[in-house]
């Protein structure tokens, strides 16, 4: 007899180990911003693998160009060159403005690999090896150990201290509290464009540019994360390209290869030509045929369906309906974000909103205790952020009011 949903989920506690306490659903397909359930039930989904599905699910050409990479390669060590690493990071480096690029396989990585960069090249500077990295409260960079490092949440960091040492923290948007932070050992200033799991706060022009004088007159590198903020979400394809501000080293991941592994931290040719050098770095899987054909098409398809419009429309319009919603609803406090990068701020903790939304066949997700987080596929309408405030508001009834 086939097993139920519930039995599925009750093998996976079995053998999965527990580092997530899941929402109570086996999703089995997706079809454009819909997914399935193996029982046949249809979510509209508003979280997109977190920020991840841009393109919503079953792209046609998406899945075809996967497809034809794996009847050729999918895998070829870095030793030797390939042609979609190639392909991809030229189109990279034309979306963002930067020079090089490093392909890794996570945003993690990624992260790692620009506090690499900065150690590196503060170090043929001057040949200590002291140096330190100003990260920002509320930060999220990953949960490998450099990037639990620049986290800015010590919940997350304690259990797992020592952490690797020499950063300090400052508030994001409060330049002093970042001066106060600077010594004559700082090489780097990270921080999300965008913060997303620490309550989608966006960083002012005020903010970035200073940072970027700052870095400027010190030779210190500016490094931004645009991991969950970057590939157009808010209207640009990376954030930072709203302020003018532009960054010395920069980490991209989660829409990159919409659903396959793949990250990738960039940089300057300056940075390029004094830090990482042969030997320095690497990953295996880091950059391979399969995920890089899927890095190209995904930019190719963005470029195509012009993705960047629809985020500025729908986003736009999203917004209005959020503060629309946040101004009937008293227990909304705020909303903040960005493109279709937005949060809703409630009085209390939304895990029965979102529980009680996902009853119904939306597919929200929290960002913190007390924040809804709407990352949905870019290719969203207007129809669907209609459809979602209906089901959203009768939720917020349903547990608020
Ligand atoms: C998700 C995220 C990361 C970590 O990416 P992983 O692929 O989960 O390692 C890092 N920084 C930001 C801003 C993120 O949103």
């Amino acid at each position: 007899m086939d097993m139920t949903m519930q039995q599925y989920i009750d093998e996976a506690e079995s053998v999965l180990l527990h580092t997530y306490n899941r929402y109570q659903v086996v999703f089995d397909r997706g079809e454009g911003v819909y997914l399935y359930d193996m029982e046949g039930g249809r979510y509209l989904d508003f979280v997109s693998g977190i920020a991840v599905f841009a393109l919503g699910y079953h792209n046609r050409e998406y899945n075809d160009a996967l497809k034809e990479q794996i009847d050729k390669i999918i895998h070829t060590s870095n030793y030797y060159y390939n042609r979609p690493a190639i392909e991809a990071a030229k189109k990279l480096k034309a979306v963002s403005g930067m020079d090089r690029v490093f392909f890794t396989n996570s945003g993690a990585e990624a992260v790692e690999g620009a506090i690499k960069t900065a150690r590196k090249y503060a170090y043929l500077k001057d040949g200590r090896t002291d140096h330190e990295i100003i990260a920002m409260e509320h930060s999220f960079h990953g949960r490998t150990m450099g990037a639990l490092s620049v986290t800015g949440n010590a919940h997350y960091r304690e259990p797992f201290e020592p952490m690797i040492g020499h950063i300090r923290f400052a508030a994001l948007n409060d330049f002093d509290s970042v001066l106060a932070q600077v010594t004559d050992r700082t090489c780097a200033i990270l921080f999300e464009t965008v913060q997303g799991e620490g309550g989608i706060y966006p960083a002012t022009e005020d903010f970035m540019r200073k940072v970027r004088a700052l870095c400027d007159e010190r030779d210190i590198l500016m490094m931004l994360d645009e991991i969950q903020c970057g590939m157009g979400r808010t209207g640009e394809m990376f954030a930072w390209q709203r302020y003018g501000v532009k960054p010395d080293v920069m980490t991209t991941a989660k829409a990159l290869g919409c659903g396959v592994p793949v990250g990738a931290f960039l940089m300057t040719e300056k940075v390029g030509a004094h830090s990482l050098e042969a030997g320095d770095h690497g990953a295996t899987y880091g950059g391979n045929p399969l995920v890089c054909a899927a890095v190209c098409k995904v930019l190719e398809l963005y470029e195509k369906q012009d993705v960047l419009a629809n985020v500025r429309t729908v986003g736009a319009y999203l917004e209005r309906q959020l503060d629309a919603l946040a101004a009937e609803y008293p227990c909304i406090t705020a909303r903040r974000g960005v493109g279709l990068m937005q949060g809703l701020v409630f009085d209390r903790p939304v895990g029965d909103i979102i529980r009680d939304a996902m009853s119904r066949g939306l597919v929200l997700i929290n960002a913190g205790t007390d924040i809804i987080r709407f990352v949905p596929p870019l290719v969203i309408s207007r129809e669907n952020v209609d459809e979602m405030i209906a089901i959203l508001r009768q939720s917020i009834r349903e547990v608020c009011c």
